[in-house]
């Protein structure tokens, strides 16, 4: 299984491949000859990919992957963030019912925006910021990476245009997304866009739409499901968001969250400082986040 990191062992960002739990610096082992960074490494073509999924742990010291100094998110995107929203339907039968409105199914994939300042890595801080929210929810996800870009992709060529997936967390501002209407205000806050650990290669990963996903705050899990539960399948997304619409190398694309988010529970329940997120998907790993007062985030 090929899973690639970014993290920093003190200096800039390096590119790692994790090989028997040892993260190997892509561009150190491989003498120079392959790059630094996941979208430039993405960019470069299978072929690239395949290299660096080849390289040993043998060829420069490689430390563990609990021993690097700080993992980064696994690729900065160069964009915004593509998201899916309405995409399980447990979770929109929760969110109409705390409205006490009639829950209505999407005919097509929903999407919005998450900008990349919004994006932030492993173990890193999710701010908060009581004068600008003080509903901040979790949303645990499934994250596709594009490999190879395209427009009008078919359905059934969609899944050959993914490089890997990760874990995210759509990390929600609800009093924002209400009061400003268009979700962008209350999804696009620094900090509001946990990615990774790692990020797995899809040839490796098998059926993306048969993975465990869960959310835990604290230790308590809060969501727990299968993507298989999806309304619109990873397939479907990327055909509808590539339609008319250039996809490039390195997109994210997040892909919806299922039931179990903390402004539907009863009583409603906030993130606030000291707490701990974390999302888990199957054959991904753990993405664990914790909420700190302030304004930094990374
Ligand atoms: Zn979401």
């Amino acid at each position: 299984v090929t899973r690639f990191v970014t993290y920093s062992d003190g200096g800039d960002p390096r590119l790692g491949v994790v090989k028997d739990g040892l993260v190997v610096d892509v561009q150190r082992a491989s003498g120079g000859a392959l790059p630094r960074d996941l979208p430039s490494l993405i960019g470069a073509g299978e072929a690239v990919w395949e290299a660096a999924g080849a390289l040993s742990a043998d060829a420069v010291p490689s430390p563990g992957i609990e021993d690097v100094a700080r993992l980064l998110p696994p690729l900065m995107p160069r964009k915004n963030v593509f998201a899916v929203g309405r995409n399980y339907r447990a979770h929109i039968a929760e969110g109409a019912a705390a409205r006490d409105e009639e829950a209505e199914l999407p005919r097509v994939p929903v999407f919005f925006t998450k900008p990349p300042t919004s994006v932030i890595g492993h173990g890193d801080e999710i701010p908060w910021q009581p004068e600008v929210t003080t509903r901040l929810d979790w949303e645990a996800e499934l994250a596709v990476v594009i490999g190879r870009g395209g427009r009008d992709i078919p359905p059934d060529e969609a899944l050959r245009h993914v490089f890997g997936y990760t874990a995210a967390n759509d990390v929600s501002a609800r009093d924002l997304q209400r009061s400003h209407g268009q979700w962008f205000k209350g999804k696009g806050l620094d900090g509001s866009c946990p990615l990774g650990p790692v990020v797995v290669t899809g040839d490796e990963l098998g059926d993306p739409g048969q993975l465990g996903i869960w959310c835990r705050v604290n230790g308590v899990v809060k969501q727990e499901a299968s993507t298989a539960q999806m309304i619109f399948s990873i397939d479907t997304i990327i055909a509808a968001l590539s339609a008319g619409l250039t996809l490039e190398p390195g997109d994210v694309i997040l892909t919806g969250t299922p039931e179990g988010v903390g402004f539907a529970r009863t009583p409603p329940e906030f993130l606030g400082p000291g707490d701990v997120v974390e999302v888990e998907i199957s054959q991904i790993g753990t993405l664990r986040n914790h909420v700190a007062l302030g304004t930094s985030g990374r």
